[in-house]
């Protein structure tokens, strides 16, 4: 098949793109590179069933393909908040320009949204029929509305122009390629432990999520993709839960070096505690996560210290 994959020179993106590519896909890859980098595709430029597209999803695109994965959205705190009408357009124009392609194509086409449509849950662990407790006028909004305007905009294009839709929501994610500076927890403890410096926790620290490898994650994608009819969203994480106290511990047991934890104030509209329930995902993909925490993070700890070495202070 012929596939898009809009924000695939990003962290999840360029894996996707690797998958594909591995299962006999030809991949065009999408993106205006504001959080995406040409290092995690370098490997598949030049290749006759990889293309790369440098484009905004919030200008209309066109291209012959079967399948569609709209993954291009800044995904870190600091990054989609740096310019949060930006995102909200992104989201949102890119969903449409998307279904409007895959309703002329008749391409399936995949939204990457989020945990963050749950906002600070109320319910716990959060099953797919959670409706969710969002801020419409915080900090994150910008992000946790633009991903629930997607959603919205994916369900009516399936149910008004019978558009092929798949939406997965996806959990706190982790693993190689993940930017450097990225600002999300795992990378940052990693980073700063790698370079010596403190490990910043926001708040307390008591606040929990549930972190999922990549591998796992990408695996979880083509299951959803390729399911004969799936159209409702799907929880896509790993249900293990940890405090970023703990995150931090592990992280420092690792590495090791004389790195301590210092505490920053907790960003506005934090949620408190996520953790995915997968049963939809266990009983109609077949899916669960396999890689524990532990050995993820080594896998991760591995990737940084080689690029860091590559990097000056
Ligand atoms: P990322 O920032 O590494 O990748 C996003 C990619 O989209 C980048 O390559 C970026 O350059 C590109 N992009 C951003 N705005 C664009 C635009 N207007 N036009 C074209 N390209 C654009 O983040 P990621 O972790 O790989 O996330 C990928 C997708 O998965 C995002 O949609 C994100 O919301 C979603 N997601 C990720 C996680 C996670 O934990 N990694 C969790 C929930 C949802
Ligand atoms: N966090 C932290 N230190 C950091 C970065 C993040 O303590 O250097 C916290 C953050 O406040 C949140 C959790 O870690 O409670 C996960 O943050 P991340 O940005 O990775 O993802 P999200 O909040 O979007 O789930």
């Amino acid at each position: 098949m012929r596939v898009l994959v809009t924000g695939g020179a990003g962290f999840l993106g360029s894996h996707l793109c690797d998958r594909l590519i591995e299962d006999g896909h030809e991949v065009i890859c999408l993106d205006n590179f504001f959080t995406g980098n040409k290092r995690n595709i370098a490997h598949l430029m030049g290749r006759a069933d990889f293309e790369l597209m440098r484009h905004d999803v919030i200008d209309p695109f066109k291209a012959e393909v079967d399948r569609i994965y709209n993954l291009a959205c800044p995904a870190s705190p600091p990054h989609y908040q740096y310019n949060a009408i930006k995102t909200i357009k992104t989201s949102v124009m890119g969903a449409i320009h998307c279904l409007g392609l895959a309703k002329r194509t008749r391409a399936r086409v995949f939204q990457a949204s989020t945990s963050e449509v749950y906002g600070d849950p109320a319910e716990h662990p959060q099953r797919e029929s959670y409706w969710g407790n969002v801020n419409p006028v915080g900090i994150r909004s910008c992000y946790d509305e633009g991903k629930r305007c997607a959603e919205t905009l994916f369900m009516d294009y399936h149910r008004q122009n019978g558009v092929d839709i798949r939406i997965a929501r996806i959990f706190n994610t982790y693993g190689p390629r993940m930017h450097p500076d990225d600002g999300r927890v795992v990378s940052n403890f990693i980073v700063q432990a790698l370079r010596g410096e403190e490990l910043t926790i926001y708040g307390d620290g008591t606040q929990t999520r549930s972190f999922c490898h990549v591998d796992d994650l990408i695996e979880g994608f083509v299951r959803l993709m390729e399911h004969p009819s799936l159209t409702m969203p799907v929880n896509l994480g790993n249900p293990g839960e940890f405090t970023m106290l703990e995150l931090a511990e592990r992280v420092l047991g690792k590495i090791g070096g004389k790195s301590k934890i210092t505490h920053l104030p907790l960003p506005g509209d934090d949620p408190r505690q996520r953790r995915p329930d997968i049963s939809l995902a266990g009983g109609e993909l077949g899916w669960e996560p396999k890689v524990a925490l532990d050995d993820g993070l080594d896998r991760t700890i591995d990737y940084f210290r080689k690029l860091l070495a590559g990097i000056p202070k």
